[in-house]
């Protein structure tokens, strides 16, 4: 058995890097960028007004109340052509560059318009305020996304402000995925009383998208060695390939035989995880495999500590596991397995401070409980218990469900 430290450092170490493609823009969510991309022009690109106002010298409305001669308008969008003098002052609106000779905008709201060629303005500025100086945020050549940044809908404006009507991104990994297991039907069937709904390939296959793959089904394969080879054969082509269910070892846990008549070779079997434990990975040339267990909760849980990080690094993400708080235990909890155990949570911010509340779970099957929890409590392997109120780590699963005020 390797240490859940142990495992994820050898997944990390044999997989490779994808390379990169060209998408267009609107297709670039969720995907990571293969290069940084730099600013082609300075941000704001001029002197940019930040209020509806006038533009001045703020020198000319030091003693405020004081009356200027309106000699214009700057519209956004529009170079101004005028210049403001002193004693003088333009009307601006937000988003239009400020007009020569003024260095400040007194907002609309602290001026009154005398008549057409009057205003007064009612109260004193600051040099430069309500401007947005040319450069401010970033200066042409500046790297304003970084190489292995997931691509989300802030990143789409920064690349759209940038001008990148297309993006280059790492390719996107392929996900070959196997279900096993006689007692396991089709959602669409009607289970017989010993049969269950396959869960594991809806689900793991959303965990896969989310992590930017694209996923082949092979569908599900009962507990046979030869077919659980021949079903396999189907996913050759993909980059990873995911098996769910039996790898433990029970008769009929099947997975590793047929993998090995495969020719894949395995670097680690069993890991000190909880969910988890009977959990493999190995290659197979230059494909990742990957063997989960078939617990619906254990599947859940090994895929975002090991396969997800598999798949971000496949595609050169910076970040490749999920963020860990600190947080107070409301509650008890006990670590009896020898194993890094990983308990259904929610986090929530209350009185000043990050608490866990870890919910009414049935166990590594109770897939409810699971996606009621936001976070999962981590205890190490040798911490046999936490109590009420002490300091735990906390896996945010990123999503931030508040309370539905169901029974925890
Ligand atoms: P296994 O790892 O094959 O021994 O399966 C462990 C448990 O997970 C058994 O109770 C299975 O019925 C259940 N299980 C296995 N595969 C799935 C699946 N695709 N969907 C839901 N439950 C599953
Ligand atoms: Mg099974």
């Amino acid at each position: 058995m390797v240490s859940v430290e142990q495992a994820l450092e050898i997944v990390l170490r044999e997989t490779p890097a994808l390379p990169p493609e060209e998408v267009p823009l609107a297709d670039a969510l969720g995907r990571v960028l293969a290069r940084d991309v730099a600013a082609d022009r300075d941000l704001p690109a001029f002197d940019r007004a930040a209020m509806d106002g006038y533009a001045l010298r703020a020198a000319d409305v030091q003693h405020a109340p004081a009356a200027l001669e309106l000699v214009g308008e700057v519209r956004a969008g529009e170079w101004p052509t005028l210049a403001v003098g002193a004693g003088q002052a333009a009307r601006i609106m937000t988003g239009a560059p400020l007009p020569q000779g003024a260095t400040a905008i007194q907002q609309v709201e602290k001026a009154r318009p005398l008549d057409e060629f009057r205003v007064t303005i009612l109260a004193a500025v600051a040099e430069g305020q309500n401007v947005a100086p040319r450069g401010s945020e970033v200066r042409a050549g500046d790297v304003v996304l970084a190489k292995g940044r997931v691509v989300d809908p802030a990143a789409i404006g920064v690349l759209a402000t940038a001008g990148c009507a297309r993006a280059v991104v790492a390719r996107r990994p392929v996900v070959a995925l196997l279900v096993t297991g006689d007692e396991i039907v089709d959602v669409a069937a009607t289970p017989g009383p010993s049969q269950i709904r396959n869960s594991n390939g809806p689900a793991v296959a959303a965990q896969a998208r989310l992590a930017g793959a694209r996923v082949e089904l092979l569908g599900v394969a009962p507990d046979s060695q030869q077919a659980i080879a021949e079903a396999l054969r189907g996913g050759f082509a993909a980059d990873v390939l995911i098996v769910s269910g039996g790898v433990s070892a029970g008769e009929y846990d099947l997975v590793e035989p047929a993998l090995v008549e495969l020719g894949a070779t395995f670097l680690f079997t069993k890991v000190q995880v909880k969910p988890g434990a009977p959990l493999v990975f190995g290659r197979r040339g230059a494909q990742l495999v990957f063997g989960l267990p078939g617990n619906p909760v254990s599947a859940q849980v090994c895929f975002d500590l090991f396969v997800r990080p598999a798949l971000l690094k496949l595609q050169g993400a910076q970040v490749l596991s999920r963020p860990r708080v600190e947080a107070q235990l409301a509650g008890k909890l006990k670590n009896r397995s020898g194993r890094k155990s990983h308990t259904p949570a929610r986090v929530r911010f209350e009185h000043g401070r990050l608490v866990a509340r870890p919910l009414r779970s049935a166990g590594s099957g109770d897939l409810v409980a699971h996606a009621r929890a936001n976070a999962l409590v981590v205890l190490e392997a040798d911490r046999e218990e936490a109590g009420e109120g002490e300091t735990v780590e906390a896996l945010l699963l990123g999503r931030f469900l508040e309370d539905d005020g169901a029974p925890q």
